[in-house]
């Protein structure tokens, strides 16, 4: 099963005549989960070849125009390509205002429904949950109510080893609880533990993506062991004061984050448009956290299985 994060967008607010603003799409399996908006989001999905049609549901971060300005455009032409099914999103309020002014004056003759869900930014928790996913909000510090998301698969079904099936005659009963994690007993009276018969094909993988915010060690705690960590990179480490200012993080805050959180790899984004050497900024991160990227817009990130 894949799982993937595909950048659309690394910039921040200011346009620049290359790069775009914030978007992100998780792959898991091939369901497709749009984060964040920004400006030229749909262009952006076609250019990457990942058809809109295929998105089963879009997260926002906050309201700033950088992270959701593409997102009214986006539903637009999904009506104009015929979607049917419903489009859910999650995003802190007042979106649910901001889509029904649109739907009054721009959308009232779409094809299929918008749900809005509202994400609550002082919450950690799962704000959408299906077989194989939970996402939860991580609550973050910015100028405005805003939202991370954790990306956390669920853990896969247990395996039961192949030559305990044979050499203990198990019935498909007794397999399907085995792997249901439940305990077995052999038609001898005795009682077999799940754990020695059974494995786990590969350990859950995670993805977060910590949008706008100040330096938070809690936000770090909230997505301790992640695999793959976004943070905000918006300015240098030299910036400290500034990005204070501005609810923004510094290369060595975003670095500092992915230490405490003990994530396994790091990529930076939403530099200002002042800054035209990327590979400075990361390697600033570098200096406390080695495993640090570019989010480049156009990169696919691809998260192992680990068995
Ligand atoms: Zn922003
Ligand atoms: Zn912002």
């Amino acid at each position: 099963m894949a799982f993937s994060v595909t950048i659309l967008g690394n910039s921040s607010a200011k346009p620049t005549p290359t790069a775009h603003p914030s978007a992100q799409v998780v792959n898991l399996n091939e369901q497709y989960y749009l984060v964040d908006a920004g400006e030229g989001v749909q262009q952006q999905l076609i250019r990457r070849g990942i058809n809109p049609l295929r998105l089963r549901a879009v997260f926002i971060s906050h309201l700033h125009g950088d992270h959701c300005y593409g997102l009214f455009p986006l539903i637009s032409t999904l009506g104009l390509e015929g979607k049917r099914t419903p489009l859910d999103i999650y995003a802190p309020a007042p979106m649910g205002d901001i889509l029904e002014y649109h739907h009054r004056y721009f959308f009232d003759d779409l094809p299929f429904e918008v749900k809005w869900h509202e994400v609550k930014t002082t919450e950690y928790q799962i704000v959408m949950e299906n077989s194989t996913l939970e996402v939860w909000s991580v609550p973050l510090r910015h100028r405005i109510p805003t939202s991370g998301y954790l990306f956390r698969e669920k853990q896969p079904a247990l395996n039961v080893r192949k030559e305990e099936i044979q050499r203990l005659g198990l019935s498909i009963a007794q397999i399907v609880a085995l792997k249901r994690g439940e305990d077995i007993t052999l038609s001898s009276g005795e009682t077999l533990s799940h754990e020695q018969l059974t494995y786990r094909p590969y350990e859950a993988r995670s993805y977060a993506y910590l949008s706008d915010t100040n330096y938070s060690a809690r936000a770090a705690e909230r997505v301790r062991g992640v695999d793959l960590l976004y943070h905000e990179t918006t300015y240098s480490m030299a910036e400290e004061q500034w990005a204070k200012g501005r609810g923004h993080s510094t290369t060595t805050q975003a670095a500092r984050v992915a230490q405490l959180a003990e994530a396994k790899r790091l990529i930076i984004g939403h530099f200002s448009s002042r800054y035209k050497d990327h590979e400075a900024l990361a390697e600033e991160c570098r200096t406390i956290f080695p495993n640090t990227d570019i989010a480049r817009e156009g990169e696919t990130f691809y998260i192992e299985q680990l068995r």
